[in-house]
C-alpha cells in the first residue's frame, strides 16, 4: 500500500547507474523530456549507489510540490499579480514543464519513486523486492509505503490513514493497493488504461455545507470588483473558513448562488476554498438573488466591463479602495520594501485625504503621522526613514510597484534589461516591446496604455521630483556581451540585421562580418549562407 501522491507521473532512466533521461508520463506512450528539470530535484540522485545491482534501469515516480512550498509560491505569485496555482499538482506540473531549469531549481519540487518499470535482467519475484532495491539504489521511497496481509488489514490501514492526511507535507488523494506477487501481476494483466493488479482507494475531498450570510464586493488595486461570499464560519481541513471568493458575476449566475443559500464548500487539502454548488432543496424563498452593483461600493463611480465579459472594474483611478491597495503594494516587501506602511495606517491616511497617490507618501511629516495615527515619535521617524530609503531601489521595483496590469516582478525585470531608464520605457511602441522574449501583445499593450494615461505620466513626474531612482544599474545588465564577437547569417524572424547588431552592441558585444576562430557566436537565421558551412568546418 502506498499513498497516492497527487503530482505528476514521471519515468526516470539510468544507464550504467547514471541518470540519463527523464520524461513525464504523458498519455502512457508519449511524454515530454524533462531531464534538465529533474536534475534540479535534490532528492533525485544523478547516480545510483554501488550497493545496488541495478545498472540499466527505468523507475517510475511522482514529482510533487510540498504543501509548504506551494503556499510560499502562491503567496509570491499573488504579489507578482500572477494567478495563483489552484493546487500543488498544477504548480508541480507547471514547474516541471518550465523551459528554464534555472527557474525550476528555485522551486522546491520533490519526488517519490514507487516502482521499477524496466530492468534488463528482471528476476524480481515480488513488488516488495523492488521497493527494497529502490531504497538500496539511493532513490527516495515514501516512508508510508507499507505491506499488509489480507483485505481486512488493508481496510483498517485506509481508515487509520485518513486522519494522517492533513499532517503530510504533500497532497494525496487516496491509497494505492498493489498485489505483491509479480506472477499474479502477469495473470491479472492490464486493461488499456491501467494494470489490474493495482487499485486506488480515493478519499472523498473535504466538503461541508454552510450558509451564505451575505455577498460583499471587494475592490482590488486595479479596480476589479470581486464578489466574496460571507459564510457562517465552518472548519475545513483544519482551518476556519468564513469568506470565499465567488470570482465574478458570471460564476454566480452559472452556479445560481443566492444570498441565504445553503452551499457546499470544498477544500481538498491546500486548495483555496471554493463554493461547489448551492443546495437548492434547502431553499425556502427567503433567499435573494445577487445583483452585481453597477457602481463601485467604495467610491460610487461607474463599474464597467471593459475588454472582458465577466470582470467589472471601478473606473475611478482615485477610488480610495484602489489607492489604498496600490500604495500597500508599492510598500510591500517584494516591491519598495517600506516597513511600517501597513493597511491600518493607509486606511487613515487615504480616508483623511492626506495621501491621494503613491507620490504623496514621500511628503509625509512626523507631526502629521503623530496626529493621524497617534504614532510615537520614534515610530514616525522610522517610518519616514523607511519611506526615504525606498527612493534608492532598483528600477524594476519601481516598474513592478506602479501596478501596471500583467506586469509582475519577473516582467519588470525583463523590461529593465532592455530599457535602462523609465523615460525609454515610457516612449516605447507595442511592436517594439513584443520583440522582447517573454513579452506578448497583451503585456506590451498594457505597458503602453499605462504610460499613455496622463495621470500615470504625472505620477512618474511627481516621483521623479521626490528623487526616486529611475535608472537601471548599467553595469548589471549592459556589458554582459563585452568582448564577444557575433556574426549573423540568414534572415532573422523578429529583427532586421541592423537592429540585431544594435542589440549586440548595446550590451558591449562586437559584430563582425566573417566567421573565424575568433567568432564567439554565429546567429543563424532562415536560409543561412556560406558562413554557416564555414562555421561547421572550423568546429
Ligand atoms: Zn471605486
Amino acid at each position: 500500500m502506498e499513498p497516492k501522491i497527487d503530482g505528476l507521473g514521471v519515468a526516470l532512466y539510468f544507464e550504467n547507474k547514471i541518470f540519463k533521461r527523464g520524461a513525464t508520463w504523458g498519455d502512457g506512450s508519449k511524454g515530454e523530456d524533462i531531464t534538465p528539470n529533474l536534475k534540479t530535484i535534490k532528492s533525485n540522485p544523478l547516480k545510483l549507489t554501488v550497493d545496488t545491482f541495478l545498472n540499466n534501469v527505468e523507475f517510475r515516480g511522482e514529482v510533487y510540490m510540498p504543501k509548504d512550498a506551494f503556499r510560499e509560491m502562491n503567496k509570491k505569485r499573488i504579489k507578482e499579480v500572477k494567478e495563483p496555482f489552484a493546487n500543488p499538482r498544477n504548480a508541480a506540473a507547471g514547474t516541471v514543464r518550465n523551459k528554464d531549469p534555472k527557474k525550476v531549481a528555485q522551486c522546491p519540487l520533490n519526488i517519490f519513486i514507487y516502482s521499477i518499470s524496466y530492468y534488463e535482467d528482471d528476476n524480481f519475484k515480488t513488488h516488495w523486492e523492488k521497493i527494497d532495491e529502490i531504497k538500496k539504489a539511493g532513490l527516495r521511497i515514501n516512508d508510508k509505503v507499507i505491506r499488509k496481509d489480507g483485505i481486512e488489514e488493508v481496510m483498517k490501514y485506509i481508515e487509520r490513514f485518513r486522519n494522517q492526511i492533513e499532517d503530510l507535507n504533500y497532497e494525496i488523494d487516496g491509497i494505492v493497493i498493489k498485489v505483491n506477487n509479480l506472477k499474479v501481476h502477469e495473470i491479472l494483466g492490464t486493461t488499456k488504461h491501467h494494470p489490474k493488479w493495482a487499485m486506488a482507494y480515493k478519499y472523498p475531498p473535504k466538503r461541508k455545507t454552510t450558509k451564505i450570510k451575505n455577498i460583499e464586493i471587494m475592490v482590488g488595486r486595479t479596480g476589479k470588483l470581486t464578489p466574496v461570499a460571507i459564510l457562517e464560519p465552518i472548519k475545513l481541513s483544519g482551518t476556519q473558513v468564513s469568506r470565499v471568493s465567488l470570482h465574478n458575476e458570471e460564476e454566480i449566475r452559472q452556479k445560481d448562488i443566492r444570498i441565504g443559500d445553503t452551499v457546499l464548500v470544498e477544500k481538498a487539502g491546500e486548495i483555496i476554498p471554493q463554493v461547489i454548488k448551492a443546495i437548492k432543496k434547502n431553499r425556502d424563498d427567503s433567499e435573494n438573488k445577487f445583483e452585481m452593483p453597477q457602481r463601485c461600493p467604495i467610491c460610487g463611480s461607474a463599474a464597467k466591463m471593459i475588454g472582458s465579459k465577466v470582470i467589472r472594474r471601478c473606473m475611478n483611478s482615485q477610488c480610495p479602495a484602489q489607492i489604498k491597495q496600490r500604495i500597500e503594494h508599492w510598500g510591500s516587501r517584494n516591491v519598495m520594501n517600506i516597513e511600517g506602511l501597513g493597511p491600518q495606517l493607509l486606511n487613515k491616511l487615504v480616508d483623511k485625504g492626506v495621501v491621494k497617490n503613491i507620490a504623496d507618501i514621500y511628503d509625509l511629516k512626523v507631526e502629521e503621522l503623530r496626529k493621524i495615527e497617534r504614532m510615537g515619535k520614534k515610530l514616525s521617524i522610522n517610518l519616514l526613514e523607511a519611506i526615504n530609503n525606498s527612493k534608492e531601489r532598483a528600477l524594476w521595483r519601481l516598474i513592478f510597484g506602479l501596478g501596471i496590469p500583467f506586469v509582475g516582478e519577473y516582467i519588470a525585470q525583463i523590461l529593465t534589461e532592455h530599457y535602462s531608464n523609465i523615460e525609454e520605457l515610457m516612449n516605447v511602441f507595442p511592436k517594439e516591446l513584443e520583440k522582447i522574449d517573454g513579452i506578448g501583445p497583451k503585456i506590451a499593450k498594457s505597458v503602453v496604455n499605462f504610460f499613455n494615461e496622463e495621470k500615470n505620466s504625472e505620477l512618474i513626474q511627481q516621483l521623479r521630483q521626490h528623487g526616486i531612482n529611475m535608472i537601471a544599474e548599467k553595469e548589471e545588465f549592459n556589458n554582459f556581451l563585452e568582448g564577444k564577437k557575433f556574426v549573423f547569417t540568414g534572415a532573422l524572424d523578429k529583427y532586421t540585421r541592423d537592429e540585431a547588431s544594435k542589440e549586440v552592441k548595446k550590451y558591449g558585444g562586437r559584430v563582425t562580418s566573417n566567421v573565424s576562430r575568433e567568432t564567439d557566436y554565429l546567429v543563424v537565421g532562415k536560409n543561412p549562407g556560406s558562413k554557416f558551412d564555414k562555421a561547421k568546418e572550423i568546429i
